[in-house]
Formats: structure tokens, C-alpha cells, sequence
């Protein structure tokens, strides 16, 4: 069997477990996926993550030089170890990066999944080519990550480009992060699923009203659908998140000057319904010059 030298990587999220193999022109081969419980425990967490892993390895031909893992949650890059991950609590303070080193036998790396993600747009997704990218995830959560001069930038201790962890509601209610009024507490996917069944539940029409009766639950992607047939209860919560995403990405344009924003995440499957007002946002309320300079496209 020929053998190619390749990177066994893994993306560990809240709910599944992604994982494959990474070659030297950067593609992504062997793709597997596996459902996981975000709220089991650490060994259920990591026996699922072992599972991915031991499968690429049983159905690949690779010759494995290094383990990678993509995690959610902050990162201590110096330890290994994620330090505060709210939609999988079990794995805060596990040594990660120690017991993949260990259980493969291999040299492992370990990044926050969205700094990950950065990484593959500017290498080889949409901001291929720039030299200052900023790279955002609107999904359950709202993560990010920062480019540099061509460099991931991570920070003191790894735990740089958390945009979603920025106050943009001075009176807004606390958030698990120890901050208040987060970005990600008004402008993720979860905010904007629990703002329409809020104003349901207080007797406002909408056709969300039979979406939540046959599903038991409201999605963003349903307040996206239902925004776009023109229903008014579901335009004002979808428009009101974006225009909260688009005041924290004017911001980041005013720290950054970007040459380019890579939005990514489920909630920036909505298209247009996203993209025009936040690249509007910005045009009107970000400094003319870097505003005029950023260019904002999907991932
Ligand atoms: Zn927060």
C-alpha cells in the first residue's frame, strides 16, 4: 500500500466531531463525521474524538506525521488545553493536546476552531491572496479569527479574535465569558432563534407561529425563510441581529483596516439577507478610508 505523509486532523465541536486527513497542497481528504453530545461527559467526548481519529487512520494510507485538533472554546496555546468552552463545558482544563500526542504517538498542535478556519480561508479559501484578513463564524456561536501580514495572529496566550466575545450592549445581561451584552448574544444564529420565539410567545403573528407548533422549535434559518416571504416579526428580529453584527464589524474594520472579511457559519448561508446591510453598516458608519478599502464576502 503506498503511503503518503499526511496531517491526521480534527475539528471537536459542541455537537459533532469532524475529522480527515490534510496533505501538502492543503486539501482535505478522508472526511468523516460523527454526532457528539456537547453536554456528555469528557470521556464520552474524548472516546468519540478517538473514534474519528482511529477511523481516518483504519481507512486512509496515510503515513501520519503530525496530529492537529480544531477545537471550540478558548485555547491556553501554551498548555494545551481549552480553557472555556460554553457549548462543551466537560473539556475546559482537559490536556487535549497531551493526550492526542500521547494516544498517536505523533507531534500535535491544537487551535481554536474558528483561528483554524482562518487559517484555511487565507490559504486557500476566499481570502487567498490578502495579506490582512479577518475571518468571522456566525453560527450557534460567533468566533474569529485574525490574519496578520500573511501570520495567524493568536495572541499572548492563543485566545485572540474572539469577536464574539465584545460588549456592543453596555446594558446588555451577563454572558458565561464574565462580560455582558457579547456580540454573540445578539447576533448569532441561537440569539436570533430566541428573539423570534420570544415575540411569539408574547402573541405576535407571524408564520414563524405554525413553524414552532409542528417543529417545537425555531430555527435561524426558519426566521431567515420567513424573513425573506416578507414576515414582519421575523424581518425585524433577523434584521435587528444583523444590524448588531454590523456595528461590531465596523469596529473591527476601524481596529483592523482589513483588506478583506470572510464571513462564514450558518447564519451567513443567508446570503444577501446578510451581507448587503452589513456591507451598508460598514460603508456608512466605519471609517471612510479602510471602509472604502475592506472588501466582505462568504466564506
Ligand atoms: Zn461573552
Amino acid at each position: 500500500m503506498k503511503e503518503v505523509p499526511e496531517i491526521i486532523v480534527a475539528d471537536l465541536g459542541g455537537t459533532k466531531v469532524l475529522a480527515g486527513t490534510v496533505g501538502a497542497d492543503g486539501k482535505l481528504n478522508h472526511r468523516i463525521k460523527r454526532e457528539s453530545k456537547g453536554g456528555g461527559n469528557l470521556e464520552e467526548i474524548l472516546a468519540n474524538l478517538y473514534a474519528a481519529l482511529d477511523e481516518v487512520l483504519a481507512t486512509s494510507s496515510t503515513l501520519p506525521v503530525a496530529v492537529a485538533l480544531a477545537s471550540a472554546g478558548a485555547i491556553d496555546l501554551n498548555k494545551g488545553v481549552v480553557t472555556h468552552s460554553p457549548n462543551m463545558m466537560a473539556v475546559n482544563g482537559a490536556p487535549l493536546r497531551a493526550l492526542l500526542s500521547k494516544r498517536y504517538n505523533l507531534p500535535a498542535i491544537m487551535l481554536n476552531d474558528a483561528s483554524a478556519a482562518a487559517l484555511a480561508e487565507h490559504r486557500v479559501g476566499a481570502g487567498k491572496g490578502s495579506r490582512h484578513m479577518i475571518f468571522l463564524t456566525v453560527s450557534t456561536g460567533i468566533g474569529g479569527g485574525i490574519i496578520i501580514d500573511n501570520k495567524l495572529y493568536q495572541g499572548a496566550d492563543g485566545t485572540a479574535g474572539e469577536f464574539g466575545h465584545t460588549t456592543i450592549d453596555i446594558d446588555g445581561p451577563p454572558d458565561t465569558c464574565g462580560g455582558f451584552g457579547c456580540l454573540e448574544q445578539n447576533a448569532s444564529g441561537t440569539a436570533i432563534a430566541r428573539n423570534a420565539v420570544k415575540l411569539l410567545s408574547e402573541g405576535r403573528q407571524s408564520i414563524l407561529s405554525k413553524v414552532l407548533n409542528e417543529q417545537g422549535v425555531v430555527t435561524s434559518a426558519d426566521v431567515a425563510e420567513a424573513a425573506r416571504q416578507g414576515d414582519a416579526l421575523a424581518q425585524e428580529v433577523f434584521n435587528e441581529a444583523i444590524r448588531r453584527l454590523g456595528i461590531g464589524i465596523a469596529s473591527m474594520v476601524n481596529v483592523f483596516n482589513p483588506e478583506i472579511i470572510v464571513i462564514g457559519g450558518g447564519v451567513s448561508q443567508t446570503g444577501d439577507l446578510l451581507f448587503a446591510p452589513v456591507r451598508r453598516f460598514v460603508a456608512e458608519h466605519a471609517y471612510k478610508l479602510p471602509a472604502a478599502r475592506v472588501r466582505i464576502v462568504p466564506a
